[in-house]
């Protein structure tokens, strides 16, 4: 069992991988493909979404699970996620999260938890 793994286990924060249904699987698919359409090719809208959002990171690491575990996610002994590539991370992780939608998807990984992020009504 890796360190990641048993931070997860260890740490009543983070809940264990879920078993997704086609439907939200679908629902983070099309989520991936909307971020990297919309970081690549309309920056002045990720700006107006980012221009709502409010707070900061609590750096739970479910985004950086929606579909699949990301392997430069890494843990530390407080049970706090980081990313091993943060400064050179894909323009998707970049602008995570847009809006509550983005929020949603996030919380099919991780019901019991919350994003550090809100939005703007
Ligand atoms: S889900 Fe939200 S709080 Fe958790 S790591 Fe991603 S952006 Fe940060």
């Amino acid at each position: 069992m890796s360190n990641w793994e048993k931070a997860d286990i260890n740490n009543a924060k983070h809940v264990p991988p879920q078993k997704y249904t086609w439907k939200m699987r679908y629902a983070m698919t099309a989520g991936k493909i909307r971020r990297f359409f919309l970081g690549h090719f309309c920056k002045n809208k990720v700006q107006e979404f980012h221009d709502l959002r409010e707070s900061e990171c609590a750096r739970c690491g479910a985004c950086c699970k929606l579909l699949f575990r990301c392997p430069h996610l890494i843990v530390d002994d407080q049970g706090y996620y980081s990313c091993n590539i943060h400064t050179k991370r894909p323009v998707n992780c970049r602008i995570y999260p847009l809006d509550q939608r983005d929020i949603d998807e996030r919380d099919m990984v991780a019901p019991g938890t919350k994003c550090g992020y809100r939005f703007k009504k």
